[in-house]
């Protein structure tokens, strides 16, 4: 096989895993077939994974349930210690996990390494913090109510921040003594494979951790459907995420579900318009637009709108696209060619549809050879059109105006999904209390910065459930009542 990427940009040992990790150990997969890791940048061929079976699942759950017993009893302060030693383990290899996320995710290394990576080490060390404090008790009347590990949990995460969605599952999980079958995305797995050679390092007891690549109809079905698997812990895009419930309802297994969005970014008539747009575009564009909380609808205030969109256009004008290692991006390829035709088949129907191309659009330059999409945003775009309604996981950006609050909240609410969300407004109080009135289950205000310790999910087709914080941490609980 013949493989691209630099050697700088991808450490060797990562490109050909030819293993599974299941009960501690590298193990061989039952089956030959192989999945093939591609640069989004270039196109070309970066490394090979195997592609797992059912019999594979079936043997990381076998080994997860003999593991649960004796983690679900450790000391609090012991799963913390092991998950303090991941975490040293994890961090020196921070400089390989940035580099290949930007190979195998396209994502420029300046992102790669402060987001992608930063971000998942916050979170580890977070639970290093919440594993070690005692299981919180609480005593209603004669009872004395107790919080135990679900189990045996199965984890099936995306592509789009392939480490972070994964340690907002496994911290939380190894905290509260359950066990793991990890199934990461099959267009970036070389990112699991270096987690996995941190966790032998850490030397985790076997079993508590297990892998198996592999793709969704496949490994991610036979997950999800596995009898013996007491939480399905999913992130990713609402249709599977419907058919991930549909699975797990036979055995009524728990399921949490991080799904995808459409948030709104409501810019009141008051706002600081230059930092409001700014800030607006950067979340919007963030990571190529395959990000689940995207502010991907702009609500401005009719008397600022046409000086909105000015603004809009300025800053869209300063995003490079090209290669994620050459220190001037600023955004990357989209994660796969599939990917890059659906948003494209986006901005063709919004075209279609009437809205104004304010900015990008399919005629707009980009780089050759890698799933470039440049930059687009659309002005008078509809409340009730596909692209005001339909999430596109791309860079694309759609501006609407409002005339008063009451029709801004209206707007935003009137989305299936409820993910984040923004205000901005001089007047704090007022900003507020648009915030309190979204349907959706985060809101910054005025920019203020992400919370990792807070909770985090979505509502309505959003999701169910909360990652991170103690409320991350409870999802992965049964609470037991003792009467005495
Ligand atoms: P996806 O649903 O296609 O795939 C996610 C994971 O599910 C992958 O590992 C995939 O292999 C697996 N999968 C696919 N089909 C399956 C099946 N039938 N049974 C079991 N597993 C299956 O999503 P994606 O394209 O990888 O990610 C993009 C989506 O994820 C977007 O909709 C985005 O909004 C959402 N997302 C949500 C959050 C959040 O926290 N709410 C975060 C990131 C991404």
């Amino acid at each position: 096989m013949d493989l691209a990427a630099p050697p700088s940009q991808l450490p060797d040992a990562l490109r050909l895993r030819r293993h599974l990790h299941i009960g501690g150990e590298w193990t061989h997969p039952a089956g030959a077939d192989v999945i093939d890791v591609e640069s989004p940048s270039t196109g070309e061929l970066i490394g090979q994974v195997p592609a797992g079976t059912a019999a594979d699942v079936d043997a990381a759950v076998t080994a997860a349930r003999a593991a649960f017993p004796g983690w679900a009893a450790s000391a609090p302060a012991e799963r913390a210690a092991h998950l303090d030693r991941l975490h040293t383990a994890l961090a020196a290899r921070a400089d390989d996990l940035a580099r290949t996320i930007a190979v195998e995710l396209g994502a420029p290394l300046k992102l790669a390494t402060r987001v992608q990576v930063g971000l998942p080490l916050t979170v580890l060390r977070d639970h290093v913090t919440l594993a070690a404090r005692p299981a919180v008790e609480e005593s209603i009347g004669n009872s004395l109510v107790v919080r135990e590990p679900i189990g045996v949990v199965g984890a099936i995460t995306p592509w789009n921040y392939p480490l972070h969605q994964v340690m907002a599952k496994v911290a939380p999980a190894l905290a509260a003594g359950c066990t793991v079958v990890l199934k990461p995305s099959e267009l970036t797995p070389l990112t699991a494979y270096l987690l996995f050679d941190a966790v032998t390092e850490a030397g985790l007891p076997p079993g508590v951790l297990n892998l198996v690549p592999g793709t969704g109809p496949v490994v991610g079905e036979a997950l999800a459907g596995h009898r013996d698997v007491d939480l399905v812990s999913f992130t990713g895009s609402t249709a599977t995420g419907s058919r991930i419930m549909r699975l797990a309802a036979d055995r009524i297994a728990r399921v949490a579900l991080e799904l995808g969005g459409k948030s709104a970014n409501v810019i009141l008539a008051d706002a600081d318009l230059a930092t409001a747009v700014k800030v607006g575009v950067g979340n919007a564009l963030l990571n190529s637009g395959q990000t689940c909380t995207a502010w991907t609808r702009m609500l401005v205030h009719r008397d600022r709108y046409a000086e909105a969109l000015d603004l809009v256009a300025t800053a869209v004008a300063g995003y490079r696209l090209g290669d994620p290692f050459d220190p001037a991006t600023r955004l990357g390829p989209l994660v796969s060619a599939a990917q890059a035709e659906r948003v494209r088949g986006h901005i063709d129907r919004a075209l279609a549809d009437g809205a104004r191309l304010v900015a990008g659009g399919p005629e707009a330059p980009v780089p050759g050879g890698g799933h470039f999409v440049a930059p687009t945003v659309f002005a008078d775009v509809h409340p009730a059109s596909p692209l005001a309604q339909e999430e596109v996981f791309g860079p694309v950006l759609a501006v609407i105006p409002f005339t008063d609050t009451d029709e801004a909240v209206a707007i935003a609410n009137n989305s299936r999904y409820g993910l984040a969300g923004a205000v901005w407004s001089a007047d704090t109080d007022a900003a507020l209390a648009v915030a309190r009135r979204l349907r959706t289950g985060a809101v910054d205000i005025n920019g203020a910065p992400f919370n990792p310790l807070a909770p985090f999910g979505g509502f309505k087709q959003s999701g169910i459930g909360r990652e991170l914080g103690v409320h991350g941490l409870a999802e992965f609980c049964e609470l037991k009542t003792i009467q005495r």
